[in-house]
């Protein structure tokens, strides 16, 4: 069976409490301006990069519906899809699949680059290219997936084998590299790094190892009070057993308890540190503070004081991993649909290639991926139960465009498809409304070298008072002509990853990702650099350490709509419903923040058209 994942943890689990930038000018335009177009080697903000969502957000927060005059066309397709991430993509493919390649397809994406979350970050360090992921990282348990996954990943150019090996689980072993956690002086009083996780979180990176010093060392190396020491090495010797209930009550008791309870009442834990801690052990197992679970979710997300837990089935570990996470997939499904865009034909040889980003729309082919294009208003012409024909706006560059199709596939976040499809049933409407994705960042960081990482014994450190709580070692992937760092003289990405809470203790789960959501959106990439600065330097030590002279670049991934958080009852399931020649994909509407289901639910769209 596999083991529940830690991106999915999330679904269903929060309820039992009842609780240099290519922003604005045409992808087209651009494409044919500037041959150099090549979006994954920007960094900075990038993710949702300025100005991406801005369509969007003025269409669904501010109503509007008027760009201007609408330039029309006169394109028709037999598809047109929203959103060119993993789901979109393989919904064209399937597509082609069931009704012929020669269809024309166009997909639509907000975004300057393709792929939504599954991003390819490059960074370029002192003229060696790097290769790291901006969203989606891993494809989760893939051996166990359906045999129409199997079937798309042979026909792209994926393969499952040849990313068993890839994978340098030795790499950290022989590095001596481990987990540790760091707790930062402006949270805790002093800079102080100690060789212990304090949660469950490094347990999904194989052959990272845990803890190098026992409990009761590793409490007294950290900065807290005393009473604060006290505290915490309670919580580590806490248990199930200490629960106030006879042992045939204490699991009923625990899925119906508050963890928060369960620390303050009967572990007697009120140090502000000690609960700091607490709160931010989950990560994005919970995606929120872990003051919203219950003592048995804690538990199983291996939240401060329980022990960790296998993340995942042990007969498929968390390997399946590309130098660029999943945009490996994204690229190998554009290069099946748009052949021209790269040279080179399996993922695996697609690593190292470079796209041809003026091949995407190009007249005459029959897939054209056309970016920086945000979808406003989709409509059919006439009664949708009888219509035989789309008609869909779109802006870009500022611009409103039309083009029509027999059929459309909504494979965006849904929560927008209310404000997109205008003659939607109102249930419908309500129903994917009540979609929500939590926020999450993922940083890269380009270094010259990770000596300060090897000379202190570092693959991943918990930081509980960062605003990135967790930095890590990219994965240590080798794969075709790609090459991990060997040496620690050599460059090397990192990884560095938030999800940010909202402020407010025990505010719910939506209200904490919308006051997050503000922070996250309102910050220039000077803060997140001014932010990164004090924290890797706080982190590795000036003897170690130097920011100016070792980082040599920085994108931020800011995925204001992260992970796919389904909403309640059957809202997920009459959300999807297909409405006249509109079918909906995205993660969203398998309420599971995962590629693999993405891509199903591609083709669950595309078997509804049939
Ligand atoms: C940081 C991060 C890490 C992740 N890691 C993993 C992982 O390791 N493994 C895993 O399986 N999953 C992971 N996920 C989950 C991820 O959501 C899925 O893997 C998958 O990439 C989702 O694909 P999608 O096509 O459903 O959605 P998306 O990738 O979100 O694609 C939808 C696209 O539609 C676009 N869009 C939205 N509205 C419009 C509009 N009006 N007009 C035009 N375009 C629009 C969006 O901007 C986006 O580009 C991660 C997610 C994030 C955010």
């Amino acid at each position: 069976m596999p083991k529940i994942t830690r991106r999915n943890f999330v679904n269903g689990s929060l309820l039992a409490l009842g609780s240099t930038l290519l922003p604005s000018m045409g992808q087209r335009a651009m494409a044919s301006l500037d041959p150099t177009y090549y979006p994954p080697s920007l960094t900075g903000l990038r993710g949702s990069h300025p100005g991406s969502n801005d369509a969007a957000h003025s269409r669904a927060w501010g109503q509007r519906a008027d760009w201007g005059a609408v330039q029309s066309h006169d394109e028709h397709f037999d598809l047109v899809i929203i959103g060119a991430g993993l789901s979109g993509l393989a919904a064209a493919r399937f597509y082609q699949q069931h009704h012929g390649t020669d269809k024309k397809i166009l997909i639509l994406d907000n975004h300057d680059d393709f792929g939504g979350h599954a991003k390819r970050n490059e960074h370029n360090i002192d003229g060696q290219r790097l290769i790291g992921y901006g969203g989606s990282q891993s494809l989760v348990e893939p051996l166990h997936a359906s045999p129409v996954i199997q079937a798309l990943f042979e026909d792209i150019g994926v393969d499952l084998k040849s990313l068993e090996t890839s994978f340098d689980q030795g790499f950290y072993k022989r590095h001596n590299l481990g987990a540790v956690t760091y707790f930062n002086a402006d949270t805790f009083g002093r800079d102080t790094l100690v060789k212990h996780p304090f949660c469950n979180y490094y347990n999904y990176i194989e052959g990272l190892p845990g803890a190098k010093v026992s409990d009761a060392a590793a409490v007294a190396q950290t900065p807290l009070s005393e009473a604060g020491k006290q505290q915490l090495l309670r919580v580590l010797n806490g248990g199930l057993h200490k629960l106030p209930v006879p042992e045939a009550e204490r699991e009923a008791y625990s899925q119906t308890h508050a963890y928060f309870d369960y620390l303050k009442n009967t572990l007697g834990v009120d140090d502000p540190e000690v609960l700091h801690m607490a709160r931010n052990s989950g990560l994005d197992w919970t995606s929120s503070g872990t003051e919203l679970l219950t003592i048995a979710q804690a538990k199983r997300c291996g939240a401060l004081g329980f022990a960790p837990l296998p993340v995942y089935d042990e007969n498929n570990p968390y390997i399946y991993h590309y130098p660029d996470g999943n945009a490996s997939v994204a690229r190998a499904l554009v290069k099946k649909l748009i052949p021209l865009v790269a040279a080179a034909d399996t993922a695996e040889a697609l690593v190292t290639a470079r796209f041809d980003y003026s091949q995407l729309d190009l007249e005459g082919n029959p897939v054209r991926i056309r970016l920086n294009s945000t979808a406003v208003n989709v409509h059919h012409v006439g009664d949708p139960s009888s219509s035989d024909l789309v008609n869909v706006q779109y802006v870009q560059n500022g611009q409103a465009h039309e083009v029509s199709a027999k059929n459309v596939i909504m494979a965006c976040y849904n929560m927008m498809i209310p404000h997109i499809v205008s003659d939607l049933p109102s249930h419908q409407a309500e129903a994917l409304g009540q979609q929500m994705k939590s926020p999450v960042i993922y940083t890269t960081v380009g270094l010259r070298n990770w000596r300060a990482f090897k000379d202190m014994g570092i693959g991943m450190a918990m930081c509980p008072g960062n605003w990135h709580q967790a930095v890590l070692m990219d994965f240590p992937v080798s794969l075709g002509d790609y090459q991990y760092t060997q040496s620690p003289d050599d460059p090397c990405v990192i990884q560095m990853i938030s999800c940010p809470y909202g402020e407010t203790l025990g505010q719910s789960q939506a209200e904490q990702y919308k006051q997050a959501r503000y922070t996250m959106l309102g910050r220039q990439f000077s803060d997140y650099e001014a932010d990164i600065r004090i924290h890797l330097s706080g982190l590795l030590g000036a003897k170690h350490f130097n920011f100016d002279r070792d980082v040599a670049s920085i994108t931020v991934n800011r995925w204001a709509h992260g992970y796919a958080v389904a909403g309640p009852g059957d809202s997920v399931a009459v959300g999807r419903q297909p409405f006249g020649r509109i079918t909906v994909a995205n993660s969203d509407s398998a309420s599971a923040a995962d590629a693999i289901e993405a891509m199903m639910m591609g083709h669950r769209a595309v078997v509804e058209l049939d």
